[in-house]
């Protein structure tokens, strides 16, 4: 569009970014007063394992709607909150939220459901987070075993010591962990052996064109080798065609998550997917 624009280029571009800078204040001063106002829901995704094709994990996926905005995406308002220090209580909120319901699964008869929360690097860095993770685990009298902590490379490498020392306390308290977005940003293949990962969550970018591009498979391909290697394993982000899906199966892909065996919903349709996917 840039270059249609031609000479008119530094005229287009001038009224978007302060539209950005205005819409951005807007999601800051928003932001300032979501929690109190219970703008958040969590919508639950489901995650599937390939061999008995049945659902046995969620990841907690964060939503806002905003008076003055209406729905915003967690990828523009986190980096915010993140920058403002709102990250914390938000972070917070999604913690209790999730465990909540994550409770209220178990005692339905999904005892065995594993709920992944995402993490902010702001939060590895506390230094009491893992004894925060534990006192809420007690509060709502949830198993360990139930939940799965997701952290992108960008969140473990901000401070790594002091995040590697949290990771280490996590894993010890019984929760899994998960590297996020694998695969794109700073991939170092040695934090695979720093970290005490159960997951490795490979990027929908590197999903996207396994089916038509046979590199783009073998890459994946060695990924899910290398996971099997280092005892870990692996789920494909943002599967949606079938193609991809039996391309994964194939490939010995333990666990994908995409829109084509599910949305990210709100809870109230998820106990109605979950309860199908029981017959
Ligand atoms: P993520 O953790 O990698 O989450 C996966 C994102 O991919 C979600 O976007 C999900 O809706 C989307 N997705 C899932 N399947 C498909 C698919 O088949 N196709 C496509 N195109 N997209 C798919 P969402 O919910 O907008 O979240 C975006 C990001 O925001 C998340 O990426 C995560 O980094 C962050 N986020 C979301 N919730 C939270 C939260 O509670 N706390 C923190 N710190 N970050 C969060
Ligand atoms: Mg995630
Ligand atoms: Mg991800
Ligand atoms: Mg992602």
């Amino acid at each position: 569009a840039a270059k249609q624009a031609g000479r008119n280029q530094y005229y287009s571009y001038t009224p978007n970014l302060k539209a950005m800078a205005e819409r951005n204040l807007t999601i800051v001063n928003g932001l300032s007063t979501a929690l109190a106002k219970n703008e958040f829901t969590l919508y639950y995704q489901p995650q599937i394992d390939t061999r008995t094709n049945r659902i046995v994990g969620l990841e907690a996926l964060i939503r806002w709607n905003s008076p003055e905005l209406g729905f915003v995406s967690p990828a523009q308002f986190i980096p915010i909150a993140e920058d403002t220090g709102m990250i914390k209580s938000i972070g917070d909120w999604v913690l209790n939220a999730a465990f909540k319901q994550t409770k209220q699964l178990v005692d339905e008869g999904y005892a065995d459901i594993l709920v992944s929360v995402n993490l902010s690097a702001h939060q590895l860095r506390e230094p009491l987070f893992a004894e925060r993770i534990a006192e809420l685990l007690q509060q709502h009298e949830l198993s360990p075993r139930n939940v799965c902590l997701e952290i992108t490379e960008r969140t473990a490498i901000f401070d790594s010591k002091k995040s590697l020392e949290i990771c280490r306390a996590l894993v010890e308290l019984g929760v899994s962990l998960s590297i996020d977005d694998f695969g794109t940003g700073f991939s170092s293949l040695s934090m695979l052996n720093r970290f005490p990962f159960t997951y490795i969550k490979i990027d929908r970018s590197l999903i996207q064109d396994i089916a038509m591009n046979v590199n783009e498979a073998k890459v994946v391909q060695t990924i899910i080798e290398l996971a099997d290697r280092l005892g870990m394993k692996v789920i494909a982000e943002g599967v949606e065609t079938e193609q991809q899906f039996s391309l994964l199966c194939k490939l010995g892909c333990h666990e994908v998550q995409g829109y084509l065996r599910g949305r990210p919903m709100p809870t109230e349709q998820l106990k109605v997917f979950l309860a199908d996917d029981k017959h």
